[in-house]
C-alpha cells in the first residue's frame, strides 16, 4: 500500500474509534438526563413534560442515529437535545435559573466528538429559548416558568448571552484543538512507523547487498581461476598446431589445421575477455606513472586478436605528446588500448588501399586524451551506442565475444573517464577517451 493510503486508513480508523466511543458516552448521558427528568417529575409533578419532551428528544436522536448511521446528523441532533433537556429541567423546576448549567454540561460533553460545529445547534436553541422565554416573562406572561429571577432586562440578557457564547466558544475551540492534536499525533505515529520500516528495509538491503557482493566476489574468483586454467591447455594446443604446420600436410589437412588454429585463437580471445572483465570488477584502481610509448609498444607486440590469417597487416601509427607525468592504472589502460587496437585490426576495410590504425595521446596536468582512429569498415549510427553493450555484435560475422567494447566502457568508467565514438560506415571509426590524471591520489 502506498504511504498516503496507509495514512488515510489510519486516519479513518481513528475517526471511527472516536465516533464509536462518543456515541456510547451519549447513551449514558441521554438516559441519565431522561431519568433526571422523571425524578424531577416526582417532586414537581411535571410528568407530561418529563415523559413527553424527554421521550420525543430520545426518539429524535435514536431514530436519526438508526436510519442515518453513516452521516453525523444525529450528532447535531444530540447537541440540540441537550439544549431541550436544559429547557425541560428549567420548566420542570418552575424556573430554577441554575438549570442553564445543563447547557454548559452538554457543551462540554460534545467536545468528545472533536467537532467544533456541534456547538452551533446547542448555542442556537439556548439563545432562542432564552430570548423567547425571557421576553415572554418580561412582558408579564406568567405560565412559562422561565426564571425565578425577578428581573430580566435587555442588559441582563446580553450579559447571559455573552457569557454563554464564551463557554460555547471555548468548548468549540477545545474540540477543534483536540482534533488537530490527534491528527498531528497520527501523522507522527505514521511517520515514525514509516521511518522504522525504512530503517528495517535499509538494513535488509544492506545485508543482502553485502551477501551479493560476497557471492559476486566468489563467482569472480571462480571465473578468474577457471579462465586462467583454461588458457594453459590452449597454449599447448597452439604449440602442437604449430608443429603440425611445420610438417608436410596435404591440402585438406592444411585447411583443417588452419581452421583449428583460428578456433583456438578465437577461444583464447574469449578467455582473455573474460579475464579482463573479471579483473576490472575485482581489482581496485592502481596508480602508477604511465609511459605511453613503452605501453603502446608492449600492446602492439601482444595484441589480443592478431586478425584472421587472410587479413592484411595493419599499420599501427602512434603519436604521443606528454610534457607532464601521467598517473593512472597501467593494466587497465592496457586493456582499453588492446581492445580498441585489436578491433581496428579485425574490422579492417577490404576496400581500403592500406589498412591503418592511429593512436594519439595528449597528456596534460589534468588528463590524458587518447584517440584511436582507423580506416576500417566503420559502424552505422544505429549501432554506435549499442556496441558498448554486453555481448553485442553488429553482425553475425563479427569476430569476437561481443565483450570487448563493454569491457572498454566499464574500464574507462572505473578510471572516472569518458568515452565517445564517431564512425562512418565504409570510412572508419574514431574512439575518443578522456582519462583524468591521477597525479594526486584520489581521496
Ligand atoms: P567483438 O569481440 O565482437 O569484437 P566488441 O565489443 O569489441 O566485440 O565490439 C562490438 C562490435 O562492434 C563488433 O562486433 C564490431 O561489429 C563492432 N566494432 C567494434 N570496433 C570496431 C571498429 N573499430 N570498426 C568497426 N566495427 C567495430
Amino acid at each position: 500500500m502506498v504511504p498516503q493510503q496507509t495514512y488515510l486508513v489510519m486516519h479513518d480508523v481513528y475517526l471511527a474509534q472516536i465516533k464509536h466511543k462518543s456515541d456510547r458516552l451519549m447513551n449514558y448521558f441521554l438516559i441519565s438526563f431522561f431519568i433526571t427528568g422523571v425524578l424531577l417529575a416526582l417532586f414537581y409533578d411535571t410528568w407530561l413534560v418529563a415523559i413527553g419532551v424527554g421521550s420525543l428528544s430520545l426518539l429524535a436522536y435514536y431514530s436519526t442515529r438508526f436510519f442515518l448511521p453513516g452521516s453525523n446528523v444525529y450528532q447535531y441532533i444530540v447537541s440540540a437535545v441537550f439544549a431541550i433537556f436544559m429547557a425541560q429541567f428549567i420548566y420542570q423546576m418552575h424556573g430554577l435559573f441554575e438549570m442553564h448549567f445543563i447547557a454548559f454540561v452538554g457543551s462540554a460533553i460534545l467536545i468528545t466528538y472533536q467537532n467544533w460545529k456541534l456547538q452551533i445547534p446547542l448555542a442556537a436553541v439556548v439563545m432562542v429559548h432564552h430570548a423567547t422565554f425571557g421576553y415572554l416573562q418580561y412582558i408579564g406572561y406568567d405560565k412559562i416558568y422561565f426564571t425565578q429571577l425577578d428581573y430580566m432586562t435587555l442588559q441582563t440578557f446580553i450579559i447571559h448571552g455573552a457569557l454563554a457564547t464564551v463557554i460555547f466558544f471555548i468548548c468549540g475551540l477545545w474540540a477543534f484543538q483536540l482534533k488537530k492534536l490527534n491528527e498531528r499525533q497520527i501523522e507522527q505515529n505514521f511517520e515514525m512507523g514509516r521511518f522504522q520500516e525504512e530503517q528495517l528495509q535499509k538494513k535488509v538491503l544492506l545485508q543482502s547487498n553485502q551477501e551479493l557482493k560476497k557471492s559476486n566476489k566468489e563467482l569472480d574468483r571462480f571465473v578468474y581461476s577457471v579462465s586462467h586454467d583454461l588458457r594453459a591447455p590452449l597454449s599447448s594446443m597452439l604449440g602442437v598446431v604449430g608443429l603440425c604446420e611445420m610438417g608436410t600436410l596435404d591440402p585438406l589437412m592444411q585447411k583443417n589445421v588452419t581452421l583449428l588454429k583460428s578456433s583456438i585463437k578465437k577461444l583464447d580471445g574469449f578467455i582473455m575477455d573474460i579475464l579482463d572483465y573479471s579483473r576490472n570488477s575485482r581489482l581496485d584502481v592502481d596508480r602508477q606513472e604511465i609511459h605511453f610509448t613503452d605501453l603502446l609498444a608492449d600492446i602492439a607486440g601482444n595484441l589480443k586478436f592478431m586478425g584472421a590469417d587472410d587479413q592484411r597487416k595493419v599499420d599501427i601509427r602512434t603519436s604521443i605528446r606528454n610534457g607532464v607525468a601521467f598517473y593512472s592504472d597501467k593494466s587497465r589502460i592496457g586493456i582499453i588500448l588492446n581492445n580498441l587496437i585489436s578491433n581496428s585490426i579485425r574490422y579492417q576495410n577490404p576496400q581500403a588501399a592500406e589498412p591503418w590504425v592511429e593512436v594519439s595521446v595528449e597528456v596534460s596536468e589534468s588528463a590524458a586524451n587518447i584517440r584511436v582512429r582507423d580506416n576500417g569498415i566503420g559502424i552505422d549510427r544505429e549501432n554506435q551506442t549499442k556496441v558498448f553493450n554486453m555481448f553485442y555484435r553488429v553482425s553475425s560475422q563479427s569476430i569476437g565475444s561481443g565483450l570487448g567494447l563493454y569491457i572498454v566502457k566499464e574500464t574507462v568508467e572505473k578510471l572516472h573517464g569518458a568515452i565517445e565514438l564517431q564512425s562512418e560506415p565504409g570510412k572508419g571509426s574514431e574512439f575518443k577517451i578522456h582519462l583524468p590524471n591521477l597525479a594526486q591520489p584520489a581521496n
